[in-house]
């Protein structure tokens, strides 16, 4: 039996193509790549949006974790940026490569892609799918069935393994073919699709555009910091970062490592501060006056803000006024 490999995000293009597949009775395993930046993870070990899919369509879901082979494309990317820090077109050869590593392991022949030709303008365009194919050594064997019948027939196609006529010849950006597609095979439940990689949200790639300038052999940990709370440089060799709201404040305790610095107001509510580099007293005072920007105070607006090295190191404490709206601006990443 003839066997293909999917790559499935969960999201409606790359269940729709899977399913067109499924219907032409070839078998059919779905591979995703998990990195720190997707933002559909459960457990940190799945993304449930991909689990979902691959459970629904009744197929078998092999997944990959790639965030460090991922931190060296976000750093240095050969084909740039999308509108964010996003390098589509670099990631998808990377995944497409992987996937035929795999493909080669399982016996598969070909690839199922749910890309649209003209949907997205870094990597769904005719010259960016090219260059994918191109690099990735996947020549004609990179199947996606919704725009199929506007491209290049496949060697799948060529050899009658694939009906070509039961394809599909979606372009474009509008989702509406793919929707109505979707009522007609009676799938429901799919994610929306914005979001799914954080490295396409604004904020996010802010604080990653940070971290790569001023600490360009990150860790995972620092990553991970940068999903949680409000940013701020305090100097090119430190920054500090602020819970807003309990559950924040709880995890980045939890994240701070021996060398941070842990702040939080000693007498009123306010939130939880983490100081990560070399601080100095300029620097505590400047953390100390975040702190009391965001917490409850009384009319003197002074707070006396504790401090402590990570984990359970010796405390001091400092007292504080508010820092002003400008300077907290300038600050914030
Ligand atoms: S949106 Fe994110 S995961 Fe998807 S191709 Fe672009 S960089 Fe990669």
């Amino acid at each position: 039996m003839v066997k293909a490999i999917s790559l499935l995000s969960g999201g409606l293009d790359s269940i729709l193509a899977t399913r067109l597949v499924l219907e032409q009775g070839i078998e059919v395993e779905a591979v995703n790549f998990l990195t720190v930046f997707c933002d559909r993870t459960a457990r940190g070990k799945d993304c449930s949006s991909a689990k979902s899919a691959a459970d629904k369509l009744g197929i078998k879901l092999k997944v990959f974790e790639v965030s460090k082979e991922c931190f060296e494309i976000v750093k240095n990317p050969r084909y740039g940026y999308g509108s964010n820090i996003n390098p589509c077109l670099d990631c998808r050869i990377f995944m497409i490569k992987k996937a035929a590593q795999y493909m080669k392991e399982i016996g598969a022949s070909f690839l199922i892609t749910g890309e649209v030709l003209g949907q997205r303008p870094m990597s769904q365009r005719k010259e960016a799918m090219r260059i994918a194919e191109r690099d990735s050594g996947l020549k004609g064997l990179i199947l996606r069935p919704l725009s199929a019948r506007l491209l290049e027939p496949t060697i799948p196609e060529k050899e009658g393994v694939v009906d070509r006529e039961k394809l599909l010849a979606v372009k474009g950006r509008s989702r509406k073919p793919q929707i109505e597609l979707a009522r007609q095979l009676g799938i429901n439940d799919y994610p929306d699709p914005a979001g799914g990689c954080l490295l396409t949200d604004p904020g996010f790639a802010n604080r990653m555009r940070d971290l790569i300038k001023h600490k360009p052999d990150f860790t995972m940990g620092e990553v991970q910091l940068l999903k949680l709370g409000r940013h701020f440089r305090v100097s090119p060799e430190t920054k500090f970062i602020v819970g807003r709201n309990k559950e924040e404040n709880e995890k980045l305790t939890n994240l701070a490592g021996s060398e941070d610095f842990r702040f939080e107001p000693a007498k009123v509510k306010g939130p939880v501060g983490i100081g990560r580099g070399n601080f100095d007293k300029e620097h505590f005072s400047i953390a100390g006056s975040i702190i009391a920007r965001y917490s409850d105070k009384d009319e003197s607006r002074r707070i006396e803000v504790l401090y402590e090295k990570m984990p359970g190191g010796g405390q001091d404490s400092i007292v504080s006024l508010p820092i002003t709206e400008e300077t907290l601006k300038g600050l914030r990443i």
